[in-house]
């Protein structure tokens, strides 16, 4: 197995692949303005094993299209929209965020948790723009400073790792930048990440580890989990995920 199919499968078998929330979703649900609406499209972009999705289909009534790189994550959506009873409002496609089949002006909102930096917030922005109706709406979580300083050692280890990490009045500027009117932010909370995410990680990496009989690069995977989740313990409370909901504006 390469890296990346090292990584689906220590991400696979969780209910999220990043930090996040039911409660934190249907949080950015209630901003964005489309609970009662009928008939929306709705495309979840990085959607893994559909954390989200699975929320957006219960919440809204909408026809949604999970889209994620990686198969092996849509059909883990396919059987987890099948228990929850909301197979029939929810179509996978495995397709690149850089490259996705959309007409113009198709959807009514456009959701991406924690995936929108594959490409980066800016290009995601721009390139997903066009496939909204006039008045669409963007929801996405992305990497977050909360304070305007932070630590040195936090501020390298992400500015390696997504160059365009950034406080939320620089991520909500590129917004109205490219034609989006902002109309919510709010930081997810801890437990979105260490109840929700890194803990249930931690507790697979002996199991993948196992599986993976030892080898280097198994080791250099769960090594690179251990120093982030030590780095956001140690500094919490300087670097969150933001959730941006934004509208578009114009055609
Ligand atoms: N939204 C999910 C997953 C977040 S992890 C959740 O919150 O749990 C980021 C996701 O982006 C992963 O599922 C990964 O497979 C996907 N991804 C990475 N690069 C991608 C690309 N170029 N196009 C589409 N999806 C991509």
């Amino acid at each position: 197995m390469d890296e990346f199919e090292l990584l689906v499968d220590l991400h696979g078998g969780a209910a999220r692949q990043g930090p996040g929330s039911e409660h934190a979703t249907r949080q950015a649900i209630a901003l964005c303005g489309l609970e009662g609406k009928t008939g929306l499209r709705i495309a979840d972009i990085g959607c893994g094993s559909g954390a989200s999705t699975l929320v957006l289909a219960k919440a809204l009534d909408a026809q949604i299209t999970a889209v994620d790189l990686f198969p092996a994550f849509l059909e883990q959506l396919e059987a987890n929209a099948r228990d929850a009873g909301v197979a029939d409002r929810i179509d996978t496609l495995a397709a690149s965020m850089d490259a996705l089949p959309f007409a113009d002006a198709q959807l009514d909102a456009i959701w991406s948790e924690g995936a929108i930096y594959n490409i980066g917030f800016e290009a995601g922005i721009r390139a997903w723009r066009p496939f909204l109706k006039p008045g669409g709406i963007i929801a996405a979580s992305e990497l977050t400073w909360l304070t305007h300083e932070r630590p040195v050692e936090l501020s390298q280890h992400w500015e390696r790792e997504y160059d365009q990490v950034d406080t939320a009045s620089a991520k909500i500027a590129l917004l109205e930048k490219h034609g989006f009117q902002p109309i919510g932010y709010f930081p997810l909370s801890e437990e979105c990440w260490l109840d929700n995410y890194y803990r249930p990680l931690q507790q697979r990496f002996s199991a993948f580890l196992e599986r993976h009989r030892h080898s280097d690069t198994a080791r250099q995977i769960i090594a690179a989990e251990q120093a982030e989740i030590a780095l956001y313990e140690r500094y919490r409370a300087y670097v969150s995920y933001g959730f941006y909901i934004a509208r578009k504006v114009g055609e």
